[in-house]
């Protein structure tokens, strides 16, 4: 019984890690029926999938059925025994399905020599996705062994199931559609090029050369050739007015190609072993992945490796060329150095997709900065996309590919609106964010992630609510000193002169690390990161508070605010710390210096507990909404398991919003919002009516979130509030926001669902 109960077990696992470590959501369920069906010693396995507006099903993998039906055989929710198990979500168990009333008969599928039917539902958080089916040809009742296994099983491989089925889902449109895991940029529609170095990183093989002093030549003409290629890409950024592209690029590539070792490294494997140019670099760089690794250090292990491919690719000559590229077309790469973005011709590429995972590398950073429409880490297979029509959908992070032209059709007219209500935000876009009953509200910039290359920035906002300086530290090789964070900070605060600029200290750990000063957290969202980080080493916030401090010496547009305080002591550290720089500094002076106001950031929601004794030490509150709500519902902020339960919408954050705008009223500090919920349409005008006046957000969402605050009327909305607060569902709360949206014709920007 023990060994039965043991097999069970193992065959479960074997078949649970199987699935999850598919290269594909293809593969995944083939392996899924394929291994259901050895396990369990039947005649048929298949797994029928839900569409999107839950329907119908569709057949997605077999063994025992006809394989050409995969596809395409269909039944609606209640239709035939499939239909049942997903209607009532119920196991069925039938010895005979033929002779059960609700059995249907699909030609062509195969069906006809199967009699017993197994079903059951497969579930994900409540939501259904699909049925898992086997089938005998005897006529026989499935055991409770066999049930507890499926269920077992279905319940293992239903969250695998449901972030995968994102990446191909059984779309309405019947096209593929692949979700990804960051996109940037709006949309673009073209034909997809997939670019496929011959000779990659991984596939060189280690050769061996007698001609040493010609490897060493040949390595060294490569690097110059670099070099002189990337200086012209950097500057062909900068001409462009891409300068925070150009500085991340250069700091990422740069820093290699000045680094001698690398090159002495090379010339040593080259020199005593006898490697090829290419085999040597591969050698070093692998030993320096490595080591990046150790360290956890996975953006210089990401570079150290784009950067030896290209100077594989070079030395083998088999980069892409300009004339490779004729028609605007969207690029699909396995992985995406940045010199490939940055190489690229903006004019020819609309679009990019990226099917690793780059998202902390420099490559998103500057295809965000670039402006073009990218996903990133994207499940496809390159060899199915090749040459297809795609689009690439930057704000939802989605890829179709081989859509219809209803489907294709339907994106123009997104494109169109977008560009429609891109001139309607325009045409507003110096006026004041002032509501229709002359409510005064303020509209700030969230900075450091993005390239604001926008002369008149200034013009369009009520200055920075959120200049994230950490961003400017991860694009450097080691801590930056005094001297050139006091530049950094000087440039902004004299580009927005009379207008406030709100600078959070350092905010690392978490999803942010420095590859300089490594933080080696279990958790990271619980550890050590924000200002636990700064209290631990005051040096490194005394040399920032004093670059600041500096900068904004004869300016005094200065705002400083605290990430991820959770205790009174740490506000109370580093006022000290703050008010002996302030000390030092005017003693060095001679003269008094302007006193920056001093603000801390609601992230943990223990801060609600001690908001009335945190007001005697700061002059303002901000809230920092994308991790409140990660810690108010311990729901991780990245991960698309918890998404839904990272929810601004639901009831308890609608109130926690609403309770930290009446306690800070009472406490009498203002009080701001600078997470992503602020610069979203719907999610404006919920803070709105709660009492929310300042609202902080990147530079896309600017425009249009003035747009609907000048449209809407603040004493309406707050009787909108008053109901939100009644609600118990994030939907009625949702449909609540819409249905005023629609009062006052602002319900396509919130209803655009792809633009939210
Ligand atoms: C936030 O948490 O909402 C916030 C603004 O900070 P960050 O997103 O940089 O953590
Ligand atoms: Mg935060």
């Amino acid at each position: 019984m023990e060994d039965k109960q043991n097999t069970f077990l193992v065959s479960l696992r074997s078949i649970v890690q199987d699935v999850q470590s598919a290269s594909s959501f293809d593969k995944a369920i083939s392996i899924l029926v394929e291994r259901l069906r050895d396990a369990t010693k039947v005649d048929c396995c298949s797994i029928y999938l839900i569409n999107n507006r839950k329907t119908y099903l569709r057949l997605e993998a077999t063994v025992g059925l006809q394989r050409d039906s995969v596809g395409k055989a269909t039944l609606a929710v209640g239709e035939g025994l499939v239909g049942l198990v997903a209607q009532k979500q119920e196991i069925v168990n039938l010895a005979d399905a033929p002779s059960h009333p609700n059995f249907k008969y699909l030609p062509d599928v195969g069906e006809d020599e199967f009699l017993s039917f197994l079903g059951v539902p497969v579930i994900n958080q409540g939501e259904l996705l699909g049925v898992l089916v086997i089938q005998c040809k005897e006529k026989r009742l499935f055991g409770e062994r066999e049930e507890a296994f499926l269920i077992t099983l279905s319940a293992q491989i239903a969250s695998t199931i449901s972030l995968n089925r994102s990446t191909k889902e059984i779309d309405d449109f019947n096209c593929k559609r692949y979700k990804g895991k960051t996109g940037s940029g709006s949309i673009a529609i073209a034909q997809a090029v997939v670019w496929k170095p011959p000779v990659t990183f991984d596939t060189i093989h280690i050769m061996y050369s007698d001609d040493k002093e010609i490897q060493s030549e040949l390595f060294h003409q490569t690097i110059f050739q670099l070099q002189t290629e990337m200086d012209r890409a950097a500057l062909h950024l900068q001409e462009s007015s891409h300068e925070a592209a150009a500085s991340g690029y250069m700091s990422s590539y740069g820093s290699m190609l000045d680094d001698l070792s690398f090159e002495d490294d090379v010339d040593e494997e080259i020199f005593s072993n006898g490697y090829v140019a290419a085999s040597a670099i591969k050698v070093v760089a692998t030993r320096r992945i490595e080591e990046a690794d150790k360290r956890g250090d996975t953006d210089k292990s990401h570079d150290i490796r784009d950067f030896a491919s290209i100077l594989i690719s070079r030395l083998v000559h088999l980069s892409p060329t300009e004339s490779d590229i004729t028609s605007p077309i969207v690029l699909v790469v396995k992985s995406m150095p940045v010199a490939i973005v940055a190489e690229i011709p903006r004019d020819k590429v609309v679009g990019f997709v990226c099917v690793d995972n780059a998202t902390s590398s420099h490559t998103t950073i500057l295809a965000r900065d670039l402006g073009i429409p990218a996903v990133i880490d994207v499940n496809l297979d390159l060899n199915e996309v090749d040459g297809r029509t795609i689009i690439v959908d930057g704000q939802n992070a989605e890829v179709l590919v081989d859509p219809i032209s209803s489907v294709v059709d339907e994106y123009m007219q997104l494109i169109s609106q977008t560009r429609h209500q891109h001139e309607l935000f325009e045409a507003e876009k110096y006026e004041k964010g002032i509501t229709l009953d002359g409510e005064r509200i303020n509209i700030q910039l969230n900075a450091g992630l993005n390239n604001q290359d926008d002369d008149d920035l200034s013009e369009q906002t009520d200055g920075i609510g959120l200049y994230r300086t950490e961003i400017a530290f991860m694009l450097c090789q080691n801590l930056p000193s005094e001297e050139t964070q006091l530049g950094w900070y000087k440039t902004l605060l004299e580009r927005f002169k009379d207008k406030p600029v709100c600078m959070r200290t350092l905010d690392i750990g978490g999803d942010k690390g420095l590859t300089y000063l490594p933080i080696d957290d279990q958790n990271p969202a619980l550890g050590f990161r924000g200002i636990r980080v700064c209290i631990d080493q005051p040096n490194i916030i005394k040399t920032q508070l004093k670059a600041m401090l500096l900068a904004n010496k004869d300016l005094g547009n200065l705002e400083i605010m605290l990430p991820m305080v959770s205790r009174l002591e740490e506000v109370i550290i580093v006022k000290r710390i703050l008010n002996e720089s302030i000390h030092e500094i005017e003693v060095d002076l001679g003269c008094a210096i302007k006193k920056p106001r001093f603000g801390v950031m609601i992230e943990v929601p223990c801060i609600a507990f001690i908001m009335e004794e945190l007001a005697k030490l700061c002059d303002f509150f901000s809230i920092g909404s994308n991790d409140l709500i990660q810690y108010l519902f311990a729901a991780d902020r990245s991960n698309p398991k918890v998404s839904k339960i990272f929810d601004p919408f639901n009831p308890a954050a609608v109130r926690c919003f609403k309770y930290l705008a009446d306690k800070s009223a009472q406490v009498e500090r203002p009080l701001a919002v600078c997470g992503e919920i602020a610069g979203s349409p719907m999610g404006a005008l919920m803070l709105l009516s709660l009492g929310y006046k300042t609202l902080s957000m990147n530079y896309s969402q600017i425009a249009r979130v003035k747009y609907i605050v000048r449209h809407v009327n603040l004493e309406e909305l707050k009787e909108i509030g008053k109901i939100a607060l009644t609600l118990d569902s994030p939907d009625q709360i949702r449909a609540l926001y819409r249905e005023y949206a629609k009062k006052v014709d602002l319900e396509k920007i919130i209803d655009l669902k792809k633009f939210n």
